[in-house]
């Protein structure tokens, strides 16, 4: 039997309730270090929207802001970490949310050697959050991320980045589900900051303020961790 090849390729987590811009600045990091933006919210949506059978199993629960199991998240990751592009490294958004899934994780990257070089937890205000998540939207073309009060395109409902005009908004972004979101993030993805730290992987981050001034405290961290 062959060995698994060993890689080095840097993995990073990013970790924070919903709206705590997570998704953003993984894509600013994507852009400015080349690493891959993982996020199992998008492949679970993409799972929903193609009616796979993990789809099929994750809809009810993801419109009801509670968590998918395990099994159907840890095996969407497995297969999307092998592919090629993720061997430059990545960056994972939303992923682990439990302490099984952490531990999944642990496990798949020692197969290949791997470790985690980061975990990066976004510090914000609970109360901001229902705020942030209530008014956000994508444009349906590139992905760029808007916001009906802190981030208008220059000309409205028209990407700034593409000039697409198809501008759409997650079926889970309400205040109703937020706030289960919010709970299940407190019962069981808070809980992996102390996991992370007794590992000596964490880093915390005060997130509320300016997204440019995040993402620069995110890159001075990011270029050591990965060094
Ligand atoms: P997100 O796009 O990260 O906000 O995720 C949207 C929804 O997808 C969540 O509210 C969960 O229902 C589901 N989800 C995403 N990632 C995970 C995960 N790692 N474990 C369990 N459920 C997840």
């Amino acid at each position: 039997m062959l060995d698994t090849p060993k890689t080095t390729a840097p993995v990073l987590i990013l970790l924070g309730p919903p709206g705590a811009g997570k998704g953003t600045q993984a894509r600013m990091l994507e852009e400015k270090f080349g690493f891959v933006q993982l996020s199992t919210g998008d492949l679970l949506r993409a799972a929903v929207a193609a009616r796979t059978d993990a789809g099929q199993a994750a809809k009810a629960v993801m419109e009801a802001g509670q968590l998918v199991s395990d099994e159907i998240v840890i095996a969407i990751l497995r297969d999307r970490l092998a592919d090629n592009d993720c061997a430059g490294g990545v960056i994972l958004d939303g992923f682990p949310r439990t302490a099984v899934q952490a531990q999944a994780l642990d496990a798949l990257l020692a197969e290949t050697g791997q470790k985690i070089n980061a975990a990066l937890s976004l510090e914000v205000d609970d109360a901001a959050m229902v705020t942030r998540i209530s008014g956000r939207y994508t444009c349906a073309g590139c992905g760029e991320g808007y916001h009906d009060t802190f981030k208008q395109p220059k000309t409205a409902n028209t990407c700034d980045g593409c000039g697409g005009t198809d501008m759409k908004r997650r079926t889970d972004d309400n205040a109703e589900t937020v706030a289960s979101r919010l709970q299940a993030y407190h019962a069981q993805t808070a809980p992996l900051i102390a996991y992370y730290e007794s590992k000596g992987a964490l880093q915390g981050i005060e997130a509320m303020g300016d997204i440019t001034a995040i993402a620069e405290k995110l890159n001075t961290i990011v270029q050591t961790a990965v060094a």
